[in-house]
C-alpha cells in the first residue's frame, strides 16, 4: 500500500511517499519521492497557498493505488492517543485545539482540508505528535496549580516529539534484540527542537515537553525549564511587554540565548576555540540533559538503554560523551572509539545500561501509524 505523509508547516509543505511502509520484516520502508515546497504565499514563493502546493505535490509524484494520507499534526490535547482516521468531526476536534497550538494546528488543518478536496476517495489520517504521552499517569502530566483553574483551560502537560520517541524507542529494542513490551529505554531528541522521553514496554511514561514544546531541554532557541517567576519578573521590573517575552523565550533563548548561535556546530567549535559564552552554553545544555536522564531512572527504576537521536543527538560526540559523563556508578558509560566512530552502540560490552545512537525518521513513522489506522 502507497502512503503519502504530508508535513505542513505556516509557509513550507514536506512531503515523502512511501511505497511500502511497513517494518514486519526488519526492513525500512521504502521512499518512492520526497521533496520540499517552501515560502507559501510569499512574493517569490514556491506556491501561493497550501493548496497550490499540494496540487504540485499531485502532479509531481504518482499518487495511483494510493492507499492513505498521513498528516503530521502537532497537537491532538487530550482527545487523541492514536492516530486517527479524518472524517469532519476529527476536523472539528483539532480546530478545538488551536489555542493550544496556534502556530501549528492551522497549517495541518490547511493541508487535511486540501488534501481531503483533491483526494476525496482516499482515508486521510491524522498523526499527533502529542498522541504517545497519552499514556503517561495523572501524576506525570499534572502540574501542581489550581485544579479548576488547570482543568477550566486545558492546562497540563501534553509533550511533543511522540513519534520520534515511539520509533527510536523500538528501533533500539530492535537494535539490541530485547523485547519492546518489558524494554526501559530513555529517549533524547537532539534536534533544534529538543526533548527526553522515559519508555517503558514502548509507552511513554515521563517527557519533558509539556503545554507546549517550551518546557524541558536547552534546545536551539528555547529556553527549556526555567522558574516561572522569570517571566513576571521580566514583566514587572524590566517593563517588556508578555509578547516579547514568550519571543525572547520561544526564539531568543536556549543556546542562541547564551552565546548568539542556535546550531551546535558552532558552539562546539567557538568552544573548542576557548570562547567562555559558547563553553558555558554548551555545559548549560549537558547538564540539563544529565538532569533528565537521572530523574528518568528514577522513575523507570534503571533503564537497558539511553537513545541519542535527531541532529545534535546522531551527530555530536561531544554532546552524547558530556551529558553522560561520571555516571559510571550508575552503569553509563560511553567509550570514546565507538562514539567518535559513530556506531549504532556506542557504550562499552557488558555495560548494565547500553547507549545507543538511533537515527529517527517521523515521517517513516507517521507512514506505519497511518498504515495501521487504515486497516484497523
Ligand atoms: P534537527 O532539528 O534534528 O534537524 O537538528 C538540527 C540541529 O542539529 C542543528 O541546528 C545543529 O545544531 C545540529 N547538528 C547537525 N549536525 C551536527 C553536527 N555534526 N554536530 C553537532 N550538531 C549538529
Amino acid at each position: 500500500m502507497k502512503i503519502l505523509v504530508l508535513n505542513c508547516g505556516s509557509s513550507s509543505v514536506k512531503y515523502r511517499l512511501f511505497a511500502s511502509p511497513g517494518r514486519a520484516a526488519g526492513s525500512p520502508p521504502e521512499t518512492s519521492a520526497k521533496g520540499l515546497i517552501e515560502r507559501i504565499g510569499e512574493p517569490g514563493g514556491e506556491a501561493a497557498d497550501h493548496a497550490a502546493a499540494l496540487q504540485q505535490v499531485m502532479e509531481t509524484v504518482d499518487l495511483s493505488g494510493l492507499g492513505a494520507v498521513g498528516h503530521r499534526v502537532v497537537h491532538g490535547g487530550s482527545l487523541f492517543s492514536a492516530a486517527t482516521v479524518i472524517d469532519d468531526k476529527v476536523v472539528t476536534a483539532i480546530e478545538g485545539l488551536v489555542p493550544l497550538a496556534p502556530l501549528h494546528n492551522p497549517p495541518a488543518l490547511s493541508g487535511i482540508a486540501v488534501a481531503r478536496k483533491l483526494l476525496p476517495e482516499v482515508p486521510q489520517v491524522a498523526v499527533f505528535d502529542t498522541a504517545f504521552h497519552q499514556s503517561i499517569a495523572p501524576d506525570g502530566v499534572t502540574y501542581a496549580i489550581d485544579a479548576d483553574l488547570a482543568a477550566r483551560w486545558q492546562v497540563r502537560r501534553y509533550g511533543f516529539h511522540g513519534t520520534s520517541h515511539a520509533y527510536v524507542a523500538r528501533r533500539t529494542a530492535e537494535l539490541l534484540g530485547l523485547p519492546l513490551d518489558d524494554a526501559k529505554v530513555i529517549t533524547l531528541h537532539l534536534g533544534n527542537g529538543a526533548s527526553a522521553c522515559a519508555v517503558h514496554g514502548g509507552r511513554s511514561v515521563a517527557t519533558s515537553m509539556g503545554l507546549s514544546p517550551l518546557s524541558g531541554l536547552v534546545m536551539g532557541t528555547r529556553s527549556g525549564d526555567i522558574d516561572p517567576t522569570v517571566i513576571f519578573h521580566l514583566h514587572r521590573v524590566a517593563g517588556l511587554p508578555i509578547e516579547e517575552i514568550e519571543r525572547s523565550l520561544t526564539r531568543g533563548g536556549g543556546l542562541q540565548g547564551l552565546a548568539g548561535a542556535n546550531d551546535m556546530r558552532e558552539i562546539q567549535r567557538r568552544r573548542t576555540d576557548g570562547e567562555p559564552a559558547a563553553t558555558l552554553a554548551f555545559d548549560v545544555y549537558c547538564r540539563r540533559l544529565r538532569e533528565y536522564v537521572g530523574s528518568y531512572l528514577a522513575l523507570l527504576g534503571g533503564a537497558d538503554a539511553i537513545t541519542f537521536t535527531a541532529g545534535v543527538g546522531e551527530n555530536s560526540a561531544e554532546v552524547r560523551a558530556a551529558s553522560l559523563s561520571g555516571l559510571s556508578a550508575l552503569g553509563i558509560e560511553v567509550d570514546p572509539a565507538r562514539n567518535e566512530h559513530g556506531d549504532r552502540i556506542i557504550s562499552p560490552d557488558g555495560a548494565r545500561v547500553k547507549v545507543c545512537v538511533v537515527p529517527t525518521d517521523e515521517e517513516a513513522e507517521i507512514a506505519e501509524q497511518a498504515r495501521k489506522a487504515v486497516e484497523t
